[in-house]
């Protein structure tokens, strides 16, 4: 059994040296117990926090421990009433080739309704985070403007599409003009941003001839610097991600500019909410049933970006926090 650890805590960006392959034996399920082979891995902007030891929504992982991740994974043994050999599931198998499960947090794919890598993207985590946040707290109305950044990933390319399914203008906001095509010409976004650009603010002013309704922050830093000034009244800023953060050891220089920020707030009676996808747990059958829908009869579109093998993880993480992926990032195990 392979398995990815973490190696050491990064401070600021993470290396490989923060990662070490280790090889162990294969695990053998107990009594309740499910043997695992994990084919697919999605490999998330949120496992930067799990390799720090800050505070945060969820436990760090110690040093000399599997990685966490979420997996698509077929039951090769089980000595569970609810699973039988042979079944594919999605759960959190983690960096490895194997793992062990009781059941807790496991749900089934019927690989005939959806590819089933579609549950670690567009119909699962980051699409649900898509769509709750979006549709609870951005609650788009038709002819407003939604704007969105890290638009070509699975959050932001979902975010973009069920803002325009509900009659909303979508502005996508990317690293590239490879990227910023992909918004405009195959998910149908009114218009994208490259945010590489020298004058951003000019350019997202350009894309907003009427404010901004809804921000759907995913980033942060200059993205939301660019943003700030053209929230209309009563805009809502669903606070999903702050990815241009992640690696930071300390605030960047310059002088404290939250004042500007509060007063934006009153003067424009802003409502910012921060959220983690599972605090609208109880909307996951709904979602799966509408996304699973769209999805169905093409009315939205994912894209997936596959590395192959375990051992190509750490890479394909490090270069997820910088925008080298194009589409939801996932790893092929087996
Ligand atoms: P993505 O696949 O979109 O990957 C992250 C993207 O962020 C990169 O591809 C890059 O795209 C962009 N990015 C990185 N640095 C910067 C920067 N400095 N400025 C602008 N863009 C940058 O990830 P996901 O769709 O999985 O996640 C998107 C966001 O949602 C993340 O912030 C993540 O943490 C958050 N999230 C939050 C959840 C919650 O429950 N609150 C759940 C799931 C995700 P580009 O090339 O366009 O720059």
């Amino acid at each position: 059994n392979r398995r990815i650890v973490l190696a050491s805590r990064p401070h600021g960006e993470p290396t490989e040296a923060h990662f070490r392959l280790e090889e162990s034996r294969i695990p053998t399920p107990g009594e309740g117990e499910i043997l695992l082979r994990n084919r697919i891995l999605s490999l998330d902007p949120y496992m930067r926090g799990r390799m720090s030891a800050a505070k945060s929504y969820a436990e760090p992982v110690a040093i000399g421990e599997t990685m966490v991740g979420a997996t698509v994974s077929d039951v090769v043994a089980s000595h569970h009433p609810d699973y039988r050999e042979g079944e594919v599931v999605t759960g959190f198998g983690g960096w490895q080739d194997f793992a062990v499960s009781n059941g807790k947090g496991l749900r089934k794919l019927d690989p005939a309704a959806a590819p089933v890598s579609t549950s670690l993207g567009v119909l699962g985590m980051p699409g649900m985070t898509a769509y709750t946040g979006l549709l609870s707290i951005g609650r788009p109305k038709a002819g407003e403007t939604v704007v969105v950044a890290a638009a070509a990933g699975p959050v932001g390319s979902l975010v973009g599409q069920i803002a325009k399914l509900k009659g909303a203008r979508a502005v996508g906001i990317a690293g590239g003009p490879e990227k910023c095509a992909y918004l405009t010409d195959v998910l149908g976004f009114d218009a994208a941003v490259d945010h590489r650009t020298d004058d951003l603010p000019g350019a997202l002013a350009a894309a907003c001839p009427e404010g901004i309704d809804v921000y759907f922050e995913n980033v942060g830093g200059a993205v939301f610097d660019a943003v700030l000034p053209l929230l209309n009244d009563f805009a809502r800023i669903p606070v999903c991600g702050l990815v241009s953060g992640y690696s930071l050891t300390e605030l960047p220089p310059g002088p404290d500019r939250s004042p500007v920020l509060m007063r934006n707030i009153l003067t424009k009676r802003l409502t910012l909410r921060g959220f983690i996808v599972w605090d609208f747990a109880d909307q996951e059958e709904e979602f799966l049933g509408e996304v699973g829908t769209w999805l169905r009869e093409g009315r939205v579109k994912h894209r997936e970006d596959i590395v192959e093998g375990l051992d190509a993880a750490p890479e394909a993480f490090i270069g997820l926090l910088k925008g080298r992926n194009f589409g939801k990032m996932l790893v092929r195990i087996a």
